[in-house]
Parts: structure tokens; C-alpha cells; sequence
């Protein structure tokens, strides 16, 4: 059976593992150390490499873990200088995983970086998943260093129109922070109420609140509310102005977290 397990890395990486607990496929290697060890204490073979983008909390274990297992494959994105990328990836090419039968598909998703990719498929269960990167955490997004809002928001789009059970495996553990940030912007919101109380109870006992599911997602992440009402009225008391349009809507709930 394949699974999809957290390597913690840094103070908040996950780094995911996808496994039939023989070979694994690691994704976002930003430090190799906690890779190898993971390897090493359940016997398992690297068998390739999936990137998201290219900042070192992402890549920065590569070239250790190539030394160890030279000639894998290092799936990454074509716009991007990732070192020792092997295949260089768009939206509408696929990656047939060295594990399992799993067959993903790579989505362009510009805003956190200019070149961020995602991929997204299904296991061998038929449950759908996707790796978001730093593009969509649980109840957040990344920061816009290289895109606008604009962009963010299309890429955010491709994810929300993926299947609503679609679990999502993002790259860091900011969901409690995140979780108070949703109830500043939505306090009547029951589901982010909820959904703090859950994640409260899952840290408290050192537990990932990821993977998320994406209908969840839609009800508790300002990121994803865009076309809520009751966060577009909140959203411009807290800009002092009439926002029009969902991307008004949206930059300004991103300029709101930039400063909350
Ligand atoms: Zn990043």
C-alpha cells in the first residue's frame, strides 16, 4: 500500500515521502539529513525527486542525497534554476512515479515564485492528492515574492477546481497561525472555529494538521473564501474602502496577513 508520510525538516518543512515501503519518492529535499535517516531506519531505497520551486528550504538536500543515490531522477520546474534537475517540468506534462502506479500532473501556479509548479493525482485508492508546495498551505497561501495577485489567485483557482475530497500535502506547519489569522477575518465563521479546535488538539499531542482536505479548505481559508460575502465586508472594513472584483478582494486579504 502506498503512503504519503511527513519528514520533518528545519523548524516547520515537511518534507513528504511517498512510499509502498520499499522505494520512496521525497518531495521539496530541503535538507537531506532528516531524509537519510529516514531512509536508513526503515530500510528504504530513494528512487527520484519531486520539486516545487527553488528556494533552499526546497532544494538544499538534493546534492547530498544525489551523492548517496546517484542517477534518480530530480523532477522540477522548467522555469526555475533547481541544480540537478533532471526533467524539467510544465503544466501539462505528467510524472509517472518510480512507485506504485501513481501518475501525476504538473500545474504551473505562479505567485509564491514565478516558476512554482504543483502536481496532483491520485494514489492507487483513487483518493486524489496534491502537492502544493508553498502555493496553498492549510488556511493560507505563500507570500507573493515573485507574482502578483493576480497570478496567485489563478493559481489558486487550478486547486480549487480539483476534486473536493483532493487531500493537500503542503510544505510547512503554519496551519494554527494561519487558523488566527481566518478568525480575524471571519469571527462568526463556525468551521474556523472548528477547525482550531482540531488542529489545537493535533499540535498539543506533536501531530501534522496536513494533509488538509480541500473541501475543508473552502470553508475555512481566507485565501480560498474570495467570493464569500461576509469576508469581502470584513476584508474592506479593514481596508477602508469598496473592493471590486475578486482580485481586489483577494490582495487585499493577502496585504491584511502580510501585516497581521
Ligand atoms: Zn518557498
Amino acid at each position: 500500500m502506498i503512503e504519503t508520510l511527513p519528514i520533518q525538516a528545519f523548524t516547520d518543512n515537511y518534507i513528504w515521502a511517498i512510499t509502498d515501503h520499499i522505494k520512496v519518492v521525497v518531495v521539496d529535499p530541503g535538507d537531506a539529513t532528516p531524509v537519510i535517516e529516514f531512509l536508513e531506519s526503515r530500510n528504504l531505497e530513494l528512487v527520484g525527486i519531486l520539486v516545487t520551486h527553488y528556494h533552499p528550504d526546497h532544494i538544499g538536500g538534493i546534492h547530498t542525497l544525489l551523492e548517496k543515490h546517484p542517477g534518480i531522477p530530480v523532477w522540477a520546474p522548467a522555469n526555475e534554476a533547481v541544480p540537478h534537475a533532471t526533467q524539467r517540468l510544465v503544466e501539462g506534462d505528467t510524472v509517472q512515479l518510480p512507485v506504485g502506479e501513481i501518475l501525476l500532473n504538473v500545474l504551473d501556479v505562479p505567485g509564491h515564485t514565478s516558476g512554482h509548479i504543483a502536481y496532483h493525482g491520485a494514489l492507487e485508492s483513487g483518493q486524489p492528492i496534491l502537492f502544493s508546495g508553498d502555493t496553498l498551505f492549510s488556511s493560507g497561501c505563500g507570500r507573493l515574492f515573485e507574482g502578483t495577485p493576480e497570478q496567485m489567485l489563478t493559481s489558486l483557482k487550478k486547486f480549487s477546481a480539483l476534486p473536493e475530497d483532493t487531500l493537500i500535502y503542503c510544505t510547512h506547519e503554519y496551519t494554527l497561525s494561519n487558523l488566527a489569522f481566518a478568525m480575524a477575518v471571519e469571527p462568526e465563521n463556525a468551521d474556523i472555529q472548528q477547525r482550531t479546535i482540531e488542529v489545537t488538539t493535533l499540535r498539543n499531542e506533536n501531530r501534522p494538521s496536513i494533509p488538509c482536505l480541500l473541501s475543508s479548505e473552502k470553508k475555512v481559508n481566507p485565501f480560498l473564501r474570495w467570493d464569500s460575502p461576509l469576508l469581502k465586508n470584513s476584508v474592506e472594513d479593514w481596508a477602508d474602502e469598496k473592493l471590486e472584483g475578486e482580485t481586489a478582494i483577494f490582495a487585499a486579504v493577502r496585504r491584511w496577513k502580510d501585516c497581521f
